[in-house]
């Protein structure tokens, strides 16, 4: 009997440590910020300073990429550390979900707010969701109903419902934006606080909303995702950012940004938790360059921006940052959203799902070991098409197409072929010299394909006029 007791008092022990071991998960992921417009990542008049500091004291990925050129089918991704077109949350012609949308993510697919949930997390979200436009008669797309304990923030992107108040003409329109001229709805949960919110003070809110459910989270494990609106245009600073930056309003959206990080790290260390939380910071595809000089951001040495499968739209900034856990470091291994599920999953005690696939990797031997993992080709879509892939160092280029604007894919019966090691900027092509290469991308593809069922778009219903 005594025996049996220890045993129980043993195993009640282990199961204990484990759970006080479990991490806190923060995903901060901005929209549309490109490879060039933080200080760490080489802008030169960006001004990112804690974001700097995260990446001195963390891991700073040189070779990271979001799932997807655009919104809606990268985010599916993060979520589900599954290329977006296995959940339908990907179109050629509907890029996005928008605001008349009907469809969202569905139900069946796991995201990373329910696995974590399910080993017993606390999970929040603070910003942009655009994984279903929630209303009474759709109730399954709300956030709460995706594994989020708590929600604040729009639903979708903040262009998406211009108001109807007359908007003057005037040529820099889109560097001097007026709040009064987007309907962008603001919800705490099911509750609309406001159907037309002052977007200057969003960045400002979110931080404050982040602070308080981390501060009331402290004693259980918690999952907070905050997909922030900027620096998507229109663009929008409160009036202590507001023309401060020499970049100009994208410089003071940034800055603003950054604070928030600050604010994030702030108050994982005041509420003691910053030795048992892992925070990475990324982009959910490259800058949107069509918007111009001032609204536009930078791939740096990239080439394109979001809305193509050049580097410029998938290669992202990617921040890792977990004191005393991960060590500091500049690292050129690839790695995707895809791989952040099996990673905090598996960091968590979370099982994943055996009935479907996964393309994420745990990547806990890059984050904690300073180790590779294996990876086998990595794909670039656009929508639904398989534009591109990379294998190792190598990139081919099957179809190419630029970014918005730009109407015709170009289909590449001999494939365009770069070493992304050596050229990184995708400017000498190189498939004549190598057709073995090219001939592994095209098998390693053709593996990728036979694992794709083809399933129907949620990107392609919209309300009925
Ligand atoms: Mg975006």
């Amino acid at each position: 009997m005594t025996r049996l007791l220890t045993s129980f008092i043993a195993l009640l022990a282990v199961g204990l440590s484990a759970a006080a071991r479990q991490p806190n998960v923060v995903i901060i992921f901005a929209d549309d910020l490109g490879y060039g417009d933080l200080g760490c990542y080489g802008h030169p008049t960006i001004r990112t300073p804690h974001l700097d500091r995260m990446a001195s004291e963390g891991i700073r990925f040189t070779q990271f990429y979001s799932a997807a050129e655009v919104c809606t089918p990268s985010r599916a991704a993060l979520m589900t550390g599954r290329y977006p077109v296995r959940s339908g949350m990907a179109h050629n012609q509907f890029r996005v979900l928008r605001a008349v949308s009907t469809g969202g993510l569905p139900q069946g697919e796991l995201t990373m707010a329910e696995s974590l949930k399910s080993v017993g997390y606390r999970t929040g979200i603070i910003g942009k969701w655009h994984l279903g436009v929630w209303a009474n008669d759709r109730p399954e797309h709300h956030p709460l109903n995706h594994g989020f304990d708590f929600h604040f923030g729009l639903m979708h992107s903040n262009d998406m419902n211009p108001s109807p108040k007359p908007k003057p003409k005037k040529a820099n329109a889109q560097v001097e934006q007026d709040p009064e001229w987007w309907d962008a709805a603001l919800y705490r949960g099911r509750e609309l606080l406001v159907p037309r919110t002052d977007q200057t003070q969003l960045t400002r809110r979110y931080a404050e909303e982040a602070a308080k459910f981390i501060g009331e989270s402290k004693d259980r494990p918690f999952f907070l995702y905050m997909p922030h609106t900027f620096p998507h245009t229109p663009l929008f600073a409160s009036d202590r950012f507001k023309g401060r930056s020499p970049r100009g309003i994208y410089g003071d959206v940034l800055a603003e940004l950054d604070w928030s990080v600050g604010e994030v790290l702030k108050a994982l260390n005041d509420t003691g938790v910053a030795d048992n939380t892992l925070v990475f910071f990324t982009s959910d595809n490259g800058p949107w360059t069509w918007m111009g000089a001032e609204t536009g951001g930078s791939a740096g040495l990239l080439r394109d921006g979001k809305g193509s499968t050049w580097e410029g739209g998938m290669r992202v900034p990617g921040i890792a940052w977990w004191p005393g856990r991960i060590r500091p470091a500049v690292s050129d291994a690839v790695l995707t959203t895809m791989d952040l599920l099996p990673t905090v999953a598996k960091l968590a005690g979370a099982e994943l799902p055996k009935d479907r696939p996964y393309d994420g990797k745990d990547a806990s031997p890059v984050l904690f070991e300073g180790r590779g993992i294996e990876r086998d080709v990595f794909c670039y879509y656009r929508g639904e098409t398989l534009f591109a892939a990379r294998l190792g160092d190598w990139k081919a280029h099957f179809i190419t197409q630029g970014s918005y604007g730009d109407p015709k894919p170009v289909k590449h019966d001999r494939p365009l072929l770069y070493n992304l090691a050596v050229d990184p900027s995708e400017a000498h092509e190189i498939s004549a010299d190598h057709p073995d290469v090219v001939a592994r991308l095209q098998a390693a593809v053709e593996r990728h394909r036979a694992t794709i069922t083809p399933v129907r778009s949620q990107l392609i219903d919209v309300v009925a006029k």
